[in-house]
């Protein structure tokens, strides 16, 4: 476009994913056109969700305190802990408003391939967490190292006397967690089976 600046807009966008170099030309366009105080509140925004979102010290998931809103809810069945990949997961799965256990991150699945292994998951934080559990949901992506690490999963926890389910398979094999519909999702929670 002749503007340094402009093509600099462009190349942070286009590095977000799932935006091509045409939707950050249009988001760019969009935002130079934008009134100056909605653009400083949007940098605002991305800089304070930055520095203020960590992981929950408890479930992994993110928060703006130390704990997170789930974990600090009376509300929640502590008896019934949801194991996810990732926290935007969570997310998904909040969204049915169908569950109302609590959840574990494990900050991805086994893959050796990439040297992910049982220590670089937050499998022995999980471990700690089992007394009075009475059922651990695992859901998991249907993916070949989300299937094992199910399983690996499953081998870990049933000895120790807790029940474990899956998800049922209503998600394609391959398909990602966070974009099943809701509807979807809550088939998949209702129907889960036991390891
Ligand atoms: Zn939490």
């Amino acid at each position: 476009m002749g503007s340094k600046s402009f093509d600099n807009l462009v190349g942070a966008l286009a590095k977000l994913p799932g935006i091509g170099p045409k939707t950050a030309t249009r988001l760019a366009l969009h935002i130079i056109k934008m009134p100056q105080d909605e653009v400083k509140e949007l940098a605002r925004a991305i800089i304070s969700a930055k520095e203020s979102i960590k992981n929950c010290k408890i479930c992994g998931n993110y928060s703006d305190e130390e704990v997170c809103d789930i974990c600090s809810n009376p509300q929640r069945d502590r008896e019934m802990i949801c194991v996810v990949a990732d926290a935007r997961d969570i997310m998904a799965i909040e969204s049915t408003r169908e569950y109302k256990g609590i959840y574990h991150v494990l900050g991805g699945v086994l893959s050796p391939i990439d040297g992910i292994g049982p220590e670089q998951l937050r499998i022995k934080e999980l471990l700690n967490r089992l007394e009075g559990v009475k059922e651990i949901i695992l859901a998991l992506n249907p993916t070949v190292e989300g299937e094992a690490t199910t399983l690996y999963l499953a081998n870990l926890i049933k000895p120790l006397g807790v029940k474990v389910t899956r998800i049922a398979p209503g998600i394609p094999v391959g398909g990602e967690l966070d974009y099943a519909d809701p509807a979807t999702l809550i088939k998949s929670l209702e129907g889960r089976r036991e390891l």
